[in-house]
């Protein structure tokens, strides 16, 4: 069939062009002049409307993806994109933006703790002043 056609091509080198018309005219005839002006109109419409879609689609986007908390170290406000690490402007410490707000990333080998459960007591700091002694040590870093 497909080198019957070419046999065709080969005898009338024009036959390709005049294909091409002939399918071009029974298009038209098909879907008709108001189809095209129509398909045309509504293709126009689409590039009009794209980027408009594509802005509600960005911010819905955003609206899901953005994180409103605070600095978990200095209570600043932050915000956020999901699973985004940025540093904290008011004390410079790394933060990760989770589902439920802002989290400290902590740097390889290093643990952090949180305060669970404190007992207050009333301590008098008028006349000494409590100091906590910590001591720090840093550990080795792993053999890779
Ligand atoms: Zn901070």
């Amino acid at each position: 069939m497909n080198q019957n056609f070419n046999q065709l091509q080969g005898r009338f080198p024009q036959l390709g062009c005049w294909v091409f018309l002939l399918i071009s005219f029974w298009v038209v005839g098909a879907i008709g002049i108001t189809g095209i002006i129509k398909s045309i109109f509504a293709l126009v419409l689409f590039l009009l409307l794209a980027p408009v879609l594509g802005f509600w689609a960005l911010q819905f986007w955003v609206k899901r993806n953005l994180v409103e908390g605070s600095c978990p170290v200095c209570n600043q406000p932050l915000t956020g994109l999901k699973k985004m690490k940025i540093p904290c402007p008011s004390c410079g410490t790394e933060v990760m933006a989770t589902e439920d707000g802002f989290e400290r990333v902590s740097a390889d080998g290093v643990i952090d703790v949180q305060v669970v459960d404190t007992q207050t007591s009333v301590v008098d700091v008028s006349d000494t002043a409590t100091t906590i002694d910590v001591e720090v040590q840093r550990l080795p870093e792993a053999e890779v």
